[in-house]
């Protein structure tokens, strides 16, 4: 008689679920990165032409092509009658100019036809939000980001603008899907949370991206939301609990009445300056 074959087990595929809700881990990534900064930003015009220069380009590249822009021109207004040679060279230095100078004069143009020959764009704060979104996203090349950018720094609307930190945190904690795409997020998260959350959770998710959750190498034993993650690295857990265990070990020597291991910052002490999330820091340096 043939053995039995043995039963074929089916392959459970491991979802994440959120061990972690969306106002701790706010109250939590706060708590160790914050308080953020929410200052007043540029207005909606320059803020748009601020957010296509700095597509696909680095803070720093892209704060010195809208200063050297800003220097040629002096206006949005000259920028939107200016050729598209001449803007191309002022913002050279921010890279991609070839792609986002006839971006900025198509965009500035279509919202002078739209708007009675105005670039005052602050009446969107007065539309419903998904009205004011919908009129930017009209404009060429203006996705759920850079709309989502404006409404929410701009004119202080409850608008998500997910970007690469936000939405890697955001799947990595397991409260957006594998299957979600960067556009769809915007509409998840921003159903996900109460308008108020908005703003505390860019900034939070932002900054805890950029300081723990990094692309590489997460520092996952280092992460106050890491009890609730489904993506933690548990080798990382393993080495920084290892650590700990050594220098609690080695407490007689050490000058920390905590016994946290050396380097690692203490919950709850805030500092006194508000730390800026990174896009307030940029268009502060460029206010005049
Ligand atoms: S535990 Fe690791 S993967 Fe999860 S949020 Fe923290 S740093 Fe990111």
């Amino acid at each position: 008689m043939p053995p039995k074959k043995a039963a074929t087990t089916r392959r459970t595929r491991r979802t994440k679920k959120p061990g972690v809700t969306i106002p701790d881990a706010i109250r939590l990534m706060t708590e160790e990165h914050g308080p953020f900064a929410n200052e007043p930003r540029l207005d909606p015009a320059h803020e748009l032409t601020f957010t296509i220069l700095s597509q696909h380009t680095s803070d720093r590249n892209s704060e010195r092509a809208f200063r050297s822009l800003m220097e040629r021109f002096g206006t949005l207004e000259a920028v939107a009658a200016a050729d598209v040679d001449a803007i191309e060279e002022a913002i050279s230095g921010g890279g991609l100019a070839k792609i986002k100078a006839p971006r900025i004069k198509t965009v500035l143009n279509r919202i002078l036809e739209l708007n009675d020959g105005s670039l005052d764009l602050t009446f969107l704060a007065e539309m419903p939000m998904d009205e004011a979104r919908a009129w930017l996203r009209q404009l060429p090349g203006i996705g759920p980001k850079s709309a989502g950018i404006i409404l929410s720094f701009s004119l202080g609307m409850p608008a998500m603008a997910v970007d690469t930190h936000i939405f890697r945190v955001s799947q990595r904690l397991g409260i957006i899907g594998p299957k979600v795409n960067a556009d769809k997020a915007h509409e998840v998260l921003e159903a996900a949370m109460a308008p108020e959350d908005v703003y505390p959770f860019h900034a939070a998710f932002i900054t805890h991206g950029r300081k723990v959750c990094k692309a590489q190498r997460p520092l996952c034993g280092a992460c106050v939301v890491n009890y609730g993650c489904p993506s933690r690295d548990e080798k990382a857990m393993q080495e920084m609990a290892e650590a700990a265990a050594a220098v609690a070990n080695d407490s007689a020597d050490s000058d920390r009445p905590d016994g946290q291991a050396p380097g690692r910052r203490r919950r709850g002490g805030k500092s006194a300056t508000p730390t800026p999330v990174p896009h307030t820091q940029v268009v502060k340096e460029l206010q005049p």
